[in-house]
């Protein structure tokens, strides 16, 4: 642990100056960059529970859980047994497996939208191939999202589209032509009269709409009171799909979701990052008759060579046992309440403005008085105090999200102490930002 603010990382800056000849920005994906917070970032050695360890040998209580998988802990030992059997049996078949069906059973049992599933390699494939599906079933072009909101990078998403762009100051990027684009209709979050506007002015031509439920990669941003609802309705009265991107939110918020938490079931869904228990994995699903048009039960084509991989849906599958066990989402509530209650108290009391708040295992800040509705209110925060934050955290042992624009995740391998050093650390800083 920690202690002082006289942190080292001498081998860490030697890695990352080595890997900036190697690859762009020196890593192998933006915001790992630390580019919005300064300074460099932090190399990893190992991780293990709510703790990681750099590799100058400082360890950091985690609130990343690598950006969201990590909801058990790092490297659960029943994970990590499960994954030594299945290693044994070989890393890959390219052929159907019995895992791939306890693993679609799990998540069918689990998510109210879900009917039958497809299995991929990450976040952005489902969402790639979900935006193929609304296509392929409506026979309609046109797509709403909501500014703030990520569904992976693929071009028809990179607009308005949350924390790595942010971050970064790019509106936009170069390489996506505008002809993809032009199909890509935005609203603010949280706002259904722009979505209302939106089908008026594009009559039969919109596929449907899809969102985080709660977002998290414009920090965390809750649903207002009939937000959901409201979506479900419009898009039911226009003949449009409604799609809930819960690759950060599915497991996490509850077992089934947002959907299960809100009581309001999409058309389709798309999971990723803790299906995958830590290896690289995504899904998407929903109605039965819509996902029968996905090849080769029907005509929309999408194939992955490592798709439902066996090591992917071993972690998987051992992960949602886990997080089966009765009480598992009471604790991750509780440890997470005390965490957000915790340092909105600290802020007020160090004369800090700052709002946020926090759904079972997912959580947020902002530096500003608030309330954040949608990303253009969460850009008043003070990003310079939360670059500070981030660093006197991290000097401190605690290791953030390096955005103010990232939700914060528990995890059930955190515990009170945990929370309670975290807080200490917090009322620290804040007392001097
Ligand atoms: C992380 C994320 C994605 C992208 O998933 P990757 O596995 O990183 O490709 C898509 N949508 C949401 C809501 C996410 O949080």
């Amino acid at each position: 642990m920690v202690s002082t603010t006289n942190l080292k990382t001498t081998k860490s800056e030697e890695i990352f100056d080595a890997a900036q000849k190697l690859m762009p920005g020196g890593v192998s994906s933006p915001v790992r960059a630390f580019k919005s917070v300064g300074g460099q970032p932090i190399v990893f050695d190992r991780v293990k529970g709510a703790y990681i360890w750099d590799v100058d040998g400082n360890q950091y209580i985690d609130y990343v859980g690598t950006w969201g998988p990590a909801i058990c802990g790092h490297a659960h030992p029943e994970v990590i047994s499960a994954l030594h059997d299945a290693l044994e049996k070989g890393t890959s078949f390219g052929a159907p497996s019995v895992l791939e069906n306890v693993m679609a059973e799990m998540v069918i049992d689990a998510v109210p939208s879900i009917e039958m599933v497809r299995f991929v390699n990450s976040g952005t494939e489902a969402c790639m191939a979900v935006l193929r599906l609304m296509r392929a079933f409506t026979g309609r072009d046109k797509l709403i999202k909501f500014e703030g909101c990520y569904h992976g990078h693929a071009d028809m998403f990179l607009v308005k589209a949350g924390s790595g762009v942010a971050t970064l100051g790019l509106p936009d990027s170069p390489g996506v032509p505008k002809s993809v684009t032009s199909n890509t209709l935005t609203a603010p979050f949280n706002d259904l009269e722009a979505v209302k506007a939106l089908f008026a002015e594009n009559p039969d031509q919109i596929a449907g709409v899809i969102l985080e439920p709660v977002v998290g990669n414009a920090g965390f941003i809750p649903p207002d009171a009939g937000f959901l609802e409201g979506l479900r309705l419009i898009t039911q009265e226009n003949g449009a799909l409604l799609v809930f991107d819960e690759v950060m939110t599915g497991f996490r918020i509850a077992y089934g979701g947002a959907q299960e938490k809100f009581g309001i079931t999409p058309d389709l869904t798309t999971l990723g990052k803790i299906i995958g228990g830590g290896l690289p994995v995504g899904a998407y699903g929903g109605r039965r008759d819509i996902m029968s048009m996905v090849a080769p039960a029907g005509p929309m084509y999408q194939a992955g060579t490592l798709s439902g991989n066996p090591l992917a849906m071993t972690a998987g599958i051992k992960t949602l046992e886990l997080l089966q066990k009765p009480g598992t989402y009471e604790q991750l509530d509780k440890i997470t309440k005390k965490l957000a209650n915790g340092l909105l108290q600290i802020a007020r009391e160090t004369g800090n403005a700052a709002c946020g708040g926090y759904i079972s295992a997912m959580f947020g800040m902002f530096f500003t008085a608030g309330p954040v509705h949608n990303y253009e209110d969460a850009k008043k925060s003070d990003l310079s105090k939360f670059s500070r934050f981030h660093r006197g955290m991290l000097e401190r042992g605690i290791y953030l999200a390096p955005s103010q624009f990232e939700a914060g995740f528990t995890s059930l391998a955190h515990t009170d102490s945990d929370i309670d050093r975290t807080l200490s650390a917090a009322r620290d800083v804040m007392s001097s930002l």
